[in-house]
C-alpha cells in the first residue's frame, strides 16, 4: 500500500486509536517515513536485552505507578477543592443562623 491508499483508507476507515506498544512499554507508537507503527520511546524494553532490559521494564513499572500517584493527587485536590467549597457553604449558614 503506498502511502496516498494508505491516507485514503484512512480517510475511509479512521482508526479509533493510534496503537500502543504491547510488548513493550505501553506507549502510544507513531509511524516512521514508511508509514509502520514504530515505539519512539527510546527506552523501551524491547530496544534492550538482559540486564539493560530489566531496568527499562524497572522504568515502565515506575512511570506506570509515577502516573497512577498523579491521578490520585490530581483526584485529591478536586475533592479538597469540593471540601473547601462545602466549608464556605457551611460558615455562610452558621453566619446567618446567628444574626
Ligand atoms: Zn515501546
Amino acid at each position: 500500500m503506498n502511502n496516498f491508499e494508505h491516507a485514503h483508507n484512512q480517510y475511509l476507515e479512521p482508526p479509533d486509536d493510534d496503537p500502543v506498544c504491547e510488548d513493550g512499554c505501553g506507549d502510544t507508537l507513531e509511524r516512521d517515513l514508511n508509514g509502520d507503527w514504530l515505539c519512539s520511546n527510546k527506552f523501551c524494553p524491547l530496544k534492550f536485552s538482559g540486564v539493560e532490559k530489566e531496568m527499562a521494564e524497572a522504568l515502565v513499572e515506575f512511570m506506570d505507578s509515577s502516573h497512577t500517584y498523579k491521578q490520585r493527587y490530581e483526584y485529591a485536590k478536586l475533592q479538597i477543592n469540593s471540601l473547601k467549597e462545602q466549608i464556605e457553604e457551611l460558615k455562610w449558614i452558621i453566619q446567618e443562623n446567628n444574626k
